[in-house]
């Protein structure tokens, strides 16, 4: 096919637009929604110091490749990619991740689960079974990714959601009734460091060819607990969905956009834990798992009650 811009070898075709393209317009498409979101979220701003998120994967990388690109001739502003070790034995390498930012001349700072909390993810799985690994892993690694991005200096920690992980994160929140994951995002509570995502409106799709075509070396492997994420059902219902009424994703999206905005709650319910010093809830739910941790650990088991 020929790419509906200039005529020539088109290498995608976008369902959602009804657009052929070629590798330059597919290119100068997925840069400019980054761009237009980055300006219309005023994402970055002089001074900032930005660490892009950067687990090794496809989309990490593809988004921290545009970053480089966006920033070269931006003194003002720096970047760093950070990496979280989780502990998941055959899945995460560090120094693959470390390797993608050193082809891109962008610093690197990388930390674990094990360094901070003296527990593996795969520790967690041996004391509690693995059916609720994806939420012990995912409070874990987002206090520990603000703390350390905070420590660092960083005013903004990119991540590598796309268009279908937002929708998902979206309806997600719908499902479990978590009023505060649909409207906190925009003002977050000070002690939070922002999270920018560029890549929001870009489909999965266009991301990983953007990844394919841009980076090289980066994580192929899924990881060995993702069959438990309730992420998954509802992938694959949106997908369904959106397979029938194709910009199914863009008005979620848009709708989680739009709730922070309208409901202005700039951190409002969120207090300093006594225990650990991190924004959080009524109750903090990292200090929760690591007590559990450590009571199953020392024998005195109480799976499942902290979650
Ligand atoms: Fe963690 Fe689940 Fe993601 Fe694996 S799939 S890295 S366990 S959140």
């Amino acid at each position: 096919m020929k790419c509906s811009k200039c005529g020539r070898e088109a290498i995608i075709f976008q369902r959602y637009s009804g657009l052929h393209l070629c590798e330059m317009h597919f290119n100068r498409d997925v840069e400019q929604k980054a761009r237009r979101a980055i300006r219309k979220n005023k994402w970055i701003v002089n001074g900032d110091r930005i660490a892009v998120a950067l687990s090794g994967g496809k989309d990490s990388s593809a988004v921290l490749y545009f970053m480089s690109k966006l920033l070269k001739d931006r003194p003002d502003v720096d970047l760093c990619a950070i990496n979280i070790d989780e502990g998941i034995a055959g899945y995460r390498y560090p120094e693959k991740a470390k390797k993608i930012a050193d082809s891109l001349d962008v610093p690197f700072h990388s930390t674990s689960f094990s360094e901070e909390y003296g527990i593996t993810l795969d520790r967690i799985v041996e004391l509690f079974g693995d059916r609720l690994s994806c939420t012990y892993c995912g409070i874990l690694r987002r206090t520990l990714m603000n703390r350390f991005a905070r420590n660092l200096g960083m005013t903004k920690i990119a991540f590598g959601m796309n268009l279908d992980d937002e929708a998902q994160s979206v309806m997600l929140n719908v499902l479990r009734g978590d009023e505060r994951g649909l409207i906190t995002k925009k003002n977050p509570h000070p002690m939070m460091v922002p999270r920018i995502k560029p890549f929001i409106h870009v489909p999965e799709r266009d991301a990983a060819l953007y990844a394919f075509i841009h980076t090289e070396d980066f994580d192929l492997e899924g990881c060995p607990y993702s069959y438990n994420a309730l992420r998954n059902d509802v992938r694959g219902l949106i997908d369904d969905y959106t397979s029938r009424h194709p910009s199914t994703k863009h008005s979620i999206v848009k709708l989680g956009e739009k709730l922070p905005e309208l409901c202005e709650t700039n951190g409002k319910g969120l207090r300093i834990c006594p225990e650990c010093g991190e924004a959080c809830g009524d109750i903090c739910r990292t200090c929760q798992i690591i007590r559990e941790v450590k009571k199953a650990g020392s024998g005195d088991s109480h799976p499942d009650s902290c979650i």
